[in-house]
Order: structure tokens, then C-alpha cells, then sequence
């Protein structure tokens, strides 16, 4: 076939997309790593130009041509300002040329020395010579832009940075590699099949057939909403590993509260952050239990109950421990129960609580019958903080009440996204009406409107369908440089 030749016309459109396409995927840069002194500092580039700054900026140990070298290769030499020919960092660059790169455009890292002075120079030179400083999350929107990631994915990377345990590393990790989009492919095929299927009754219709053909229909859509069920009861404890398991510990003055709080940190310590710009810096502490990040809630005020209680006020303590998943009610196994523990009792209604009885060490002088009074069917675990008696066992109740109910979860099939959940519950909700109105004998052309709906709402989830809007706010809370 002879091809006809383009016109003058076509190349003006080239021109125009081209210079869009531009002004879309611009060349960003940004330091990736964590501002401060440290070891190494890493500024990141991607996009068209990003060979070409590196050119001028880079002064490679062995003469060469930067531009020209292989794929993921990494080369040695310093920064220096074409300008005035400030040797500015002794560097490794390493080069990776589209489309096999995180986010699939031309990425340049300098791995310099880890300053702040230094880091920002470098960074500087390579916005003067025409990059624009990345907004937060923008390497990982581009990956999301150029299709190499689905929204799910790009969420796990900020679940990576985040994970406070191993497992919860390891959840992330699954959803980077693309697990929930699969789980996504197959309820979204799913549904598809069943839309198919209505849409050729339409096109067809016979009444003997339709019968036959209807019920299948009913069983398929009562089957996916089945799936997506099991997908929603996976969110609880999912969410849990993601974000950890709120924990406060409870108890009258001098049950050994503090005890018990610093065996288990002494043991477990996950991870202390620190949330700055609230009025009072709080500090959060994470104790690893068997892989699920437990985040001791407010502990300032919960080291001392009396104070919770008494001087903020019931209401107040109320509200601290509305907020908790689980209330460790520690109780003094070496003293009688008295008014207060079960004055505590009360104001912990409808709460998961695990009774810890402490100073086992100690004679025991509780009474085992009133005890059993007030903690009716609870779970009770005996310890000594001080002597380190119990708390495995104390362990292995958090654990498994964590994953109860849940025990037919698989691995695999954990939701950890509150995002994820609600998207899940709407497409949910439209299943079952399509369910009713298969079952009340309505028009498929109305079933087909809750079937896409419900489509929709899956692709929100890896990003198909999703507005702009959510886009960027999801992307917003990453940080700079990645
Ligand atoms: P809190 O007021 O509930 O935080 O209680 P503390 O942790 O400050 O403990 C009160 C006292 O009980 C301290 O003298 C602790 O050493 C002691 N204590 C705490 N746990 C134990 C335990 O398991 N065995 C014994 N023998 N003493 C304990």
C-alpha cells in the first residue's frame, strides 16, 4: 500500500500536540530524600528534558556523553555550575531512559552527599536550567498518567512509606504489585458479563428463554455481590494493619497501667512519630504485636485514669475512648475490687475490652467470683508487668481479636483502604438493587443503569473512573520527591 503523504495540515497538528504534551509532562525534579543530614541525598528528575540538564550540569571522571550512555547505568563525577564552575558535589548519577522507569519518562537521580545546603544547590541548578519543582506525589501521578500504575497501586506506595510493621509492609506490597486492580478486573469482567447478557435479552426477546435466562442472571449478580462482600468484611482488620489497632490502657491509680505500657514498649517498640503543628506536639507510639501495629491513643492523659476521669470529666474521657478499638482495663490482682473499677466498667460499655489482671506475682487477694461478676464473659489475662509473666498470652488475645470473625479471610483479600471500602459498599448497594429487580421482573434496561453504576464505582477504586478531583487529592498526601 503507498502511504499518502502527510500534509502541511498534519504536521501543524503534530506541532500542537506535541507543544501540549509539553506543557503537560514537563520536566520536574525534586530531592527524594528526607530533608536533613544524612548519608546520601538523592535529587530526582523525570521527564523530556531531563537528559539534557544533567548534561550540562554533570562533569563525568571519564569524558563522555552522558546523553548518550545505556539504560540504567550509574557514573561517577561532580555537579558543577556552567556558570561560574563551582564544583558543587562529588556525585554517582544514574541514567534511566524510557519507557522502562518509574514513571515512564527519562529519570536522572544525583545521589549526592546527604545535606541540606548541599542537596538544595544541586536542586537549584537543576531548576535553572529548566526543570519545574515537583508538587508532592508528582513522580507517582506521572506513573499513574503514563498508565504503568492503577490508583490502587499509587496509593500503596504512600502505604509503603507508612507501614508501621511488616505486615503491614506486606499488605502494601501486594497492592503495589497490582492485586487489588486484578481483584477489580475480575468482579469488574464479572459484571460485564452479566451486562452482556442483559443487553441481548433486550435485543432479543423470547419469553421461554428468558425465564431460563433470568435466573442465571440472578444467580450470577447474587454471587457478586457475595464477592464483594467478603471484600468489605476483610476492611475492619485491614484497616487495622494499615493504620493500627487504637489502644488505650485503663485502669485506677496504681493497677500498673505505666508498668504494663513500658513492658510492652520495652519488648515491641514499633515506631514513635511525631505529628507536629497540633497545639500540644503529640507523639504517637506503636507497639508491634505479632505484625499489627498497636498506636497507644493519648497516652499523656491514659498513664493516669484518675486524671482521665476525674479531672477532665466523664464526657471528655468519653470521647478519648470513643476513639479506641480496644481498652486494656488493667486490674490489681493483689487487691480486692473496689467501686472505682467498676465506676471504670461503666463508662467502657460496648467497647472491646481485655481484662488484664496484673500483679499475678504478687498473693492474688481478688476475688475470683466478683471478678467474674464484673467482667461477665470478657477475655481475662493474667500478667505481671513487672515480672514479664503473661504478656505473650496478652499478645495472642490482641491478635485474635483483631482477626475474629475474620478467620476465613484469606491472606490475599484484605481491603485495607477506607477508600477502597466505600466505593466497594456503593457497588454493593447497586448490586443488590439489580438483584430485586431482577427478582420483581423490572425492565433490564433499568437493571443496566444499576450495572454500570456499579462498575463505576470499581473503577474508582483503580482510577478508571475516577473525577480529577479525588485524583489529586490523593495525590497531595504524598510527600515531595516521590
Ligand atoms: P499506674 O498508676 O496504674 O500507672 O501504676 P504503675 O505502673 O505506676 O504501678 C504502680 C506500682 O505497682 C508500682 O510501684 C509498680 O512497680 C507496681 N507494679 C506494677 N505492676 C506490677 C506487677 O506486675 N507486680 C508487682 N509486684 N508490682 C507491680
Amino acid at each position: 500500500m503507498i502511504e499518502k503523504p502527510k500534509t502541511l495540515v498534519y504536521y501543524f497538528y503534530k506541532t500542537i500536540f506535541w507543544l501540549v504534551m509539553k506543557m503537560v509532562f514537563d520536566t520536574i525534579a525534586a530531592i527524594s530524600t528526607f530533608p536533613g543530614e544524612a548519608g546520601i541525598g538523592i535529587v530526582r528528575i523525570s521527564g523530556d528534558d531531563a537528559l539534557e540538564i544533567i548534561s550540562k550540569i554533570f562533569k563525568p571522571y571519564k569524558p563522555k556523553n552522558i546523553k548518550k550512555v545505556k539504560s540504567h547505568t550509574l557514573h561517577y563525577g561532580h555537579i558543577v555550575d556552567p556558570e561560574t564552575e563551582d564544583v558543587y558535589d562529588e556525585v554517582l548519577v544514574s541514567i534511566m531512559k524510557k519507557p522502562n522507569t518509574y514513571t515512564r519518562e527519562d529519570i536522572v537521580e544525583i545521589n549526592c552527599h546527604g545535606g541540606i545546603v548541599v542537596t538544595s544547590k544541586i536542586l537549584e541548578l537543576v531548576l535553572k536550567q529548566g526543570a519545574r519543582l515537583a508538587e508532592p506525589g508528582e513522580f507517582t501521578k506521572r506513573a499513574f498518567l503514563n498508565g504503568r500504575i492503577d490508583l490502587s497501586q499509587a496509593e500503596a506506595v504512600i502505604d509503603i512509606i507508612t507501614a508501621k510493621t511488616m505486615l503491614a509492609n506486606k499488605y502494601a506490597q501486594k497492592q503495589l504489585s497490582g492485586h487489588i486492580g486484578q481483584k477489580m478486573k475480575e468482579l469488574k469482567d464479572k459484571i460485564m458479563g452479566l451486562l452482556v447478557h442483559l443487553l441481548a435479552l433486550i435485543d432479543f426477546p423470547e419469553d421461554d428463554v428468558e425465564e431460563l435466562e433470568r435466573k442465571e442472571i440472578l444467580e450470577t449478580a447474587k454471587e457478586i455481590v457475595e464477592d464483594i462482600d467478603k471484600l468489605i468484611a476483610s476492611s475492619e482488620s485491614g484497616r487495622i494493619i494499615r493504620e493500627g489497632l487504637k489502644t488505650a490502657i485503663i485502669g485506677k491509680p496504681n493497677v500498673g497501667k505505666s508498668s504494663l505500657l513500658n513492658a510492652l514498649l520495652k519488648e515491641n517498640r514499633a515506631i514513635v512519630t511525631d505529628i507536629p503543628g497540633t497545639t500540644r506536639d503529640i507523639i504517637e507510639e506503636y507497639v508491634n504485636v505479632k505484625g499489627i501495629p498497636i498506636k497507644l491513643i493519648d497516652t499523656a492523659g491514659i498513664r493516669d485514669t484518675d486524671e482521665l476521669v476525674e479531672k477532665i470529666g466523664v464526657a471528655k474521657s468519653k470521647e478519648v475512648l470513643a476513639e479506641a478499638d480496644l481498652i486494656l482495663f488493667v486490674l490489681d490482682a493483689s487487691r480486692e475490687l473496689t467501686k472505682e473499677d467498676y465506676e471504670i466498667f461503666d463508662i467502657l460499655a460496648g467497647k472491646n475490652i481485655v481484662f488484664v489482671l496484673n500483679k499475678i506475682d504478687l498473693s492474688k487477694k481478688i476475688d475470683e467470683k466478683e471478678l467474674k461478676n464484673l467482667t461477665k464473659d470478657g477475655i481475662i489475662i493474667e500478667v505481671s508487668a513487672v515480672e514479664k509473666i503473661g504478656l505473650q498470652e496478652l499478645e495472642d488475645a490482641i491478635y485474635n481479636l483483631v482477626f475474629k470473625g475474620n478467620v476465613n479471610v484469606k491472606e490475599d483479600e484484605i481491603i485495607t483502604n477506607s477508600r477502597h471500602k466505600e466505593a466497594l459498599i456503593n457497588a454493593k448497594k447497586y448490586m443488590e438493587s439489580v438483584v430485586e429487580a431482577i427478582e420483581m421482573e423490572y425492565s433490564e434496561d433499568l437493571i443496566t443503569i444499576d450495572l454500570n453504576a456499579a462498575l463505576e464505582q470499581i473503577g474508582k477504586i483503580t482510577g478508571e473512573t475516577a473525577t480529577e478531583d479525588l485524583i489529586n487529592q490523593i495525590f497531595e498526601r504524598f510527600c515531595v520527591g516521590k
